[in-house]
């Protein structure tokens, strides 16, 4: 059982190690990036209206992104926990996602801030969108990418740090040295 959230900013390895987290505590790893570029694709309404923000680099608009979140964080698999990574990414989505914790009784047990210096990041991303042709990989998009995520996201560190969840963690090295930072951490705390 492990509610916890993962927020760092692009390139920092949400993916890699929401992937590996989900795995060893066997929860549904929920990217709200993975899920909206899956609606790009499919050109569902969510997807045709998210598009021109995800390529410019933009957050999509909070109504958008809690639709698609509220439809999937209600399914049963998520009763054991999960692994959300991505979301809440504004201080409005993230006193909606606290609101809904409070209700349901599934408040996050630890918010994961993995802390990765900003010339990392761009490298890996520029890597990234090389290897992986993403369209928001490019330097122009991951320089403002990494502004939205000073302006938006990081006044999350603060909510999350006076509930006293906040876990940060060195995100620079190996992603087995990453992974194992990280659950060295979350073996300290009571799941309930
Ligand atoms: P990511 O894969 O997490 O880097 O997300 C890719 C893009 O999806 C972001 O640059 C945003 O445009 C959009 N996105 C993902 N999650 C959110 C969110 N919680 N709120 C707004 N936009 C989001």
């Amino acid at each position: 059982m492990l509610r916890a959230l993962l927020l760092a900013p692009p390139g920092a390895g949400k993916g890699t190690q929401g992937d590996r987290l989900a795995e060893i505590y066997e929860v549904p790893h929920i990217a709200t990036g993975d899920l909206l570029r899956e609606n790009v694709t499919r050109l569902t309404s969510i997807g045709e209206r998210a598009m021109a923000f995800m390529d410019r680099g933009e957050l999509v608009p909070d109504a958008l992104v809690l639709s698609l979140v509220l439809e999937r964080i209600s399914t049963p698999d998520l009763l054991e926990g999960f692994v959300l990574d991505g979301f809440p990414r504004t201080l409005t989505q993230a006193h909606l996602a606290h609101e809904w914790g409070v209700a349901n009784g599934r408040t996050f047990h630890a918010v994961i801030e993995i802390d990765v210096p900003r010339d990392q990041l761009v490298q890996r991303l520029v890597g990234r969108g090389k290897a992986q042709a993403r369209s928001d990989d490019t330097l122009e998009t991951i320089h403002h990418r990494l502004e939205v995520y000073a302006d938006s996201t990081e006044p999350l560190l603060d909510f999350y740090r006076q509930r006293g969840i906040l876990v940060e963690v060195d995100g620079t090295g190996s992603v087995e040295e990453v992974s194992a930072r990280i659950r060295r951490r979350l073996d300290r705390l009571e799941l309930t």
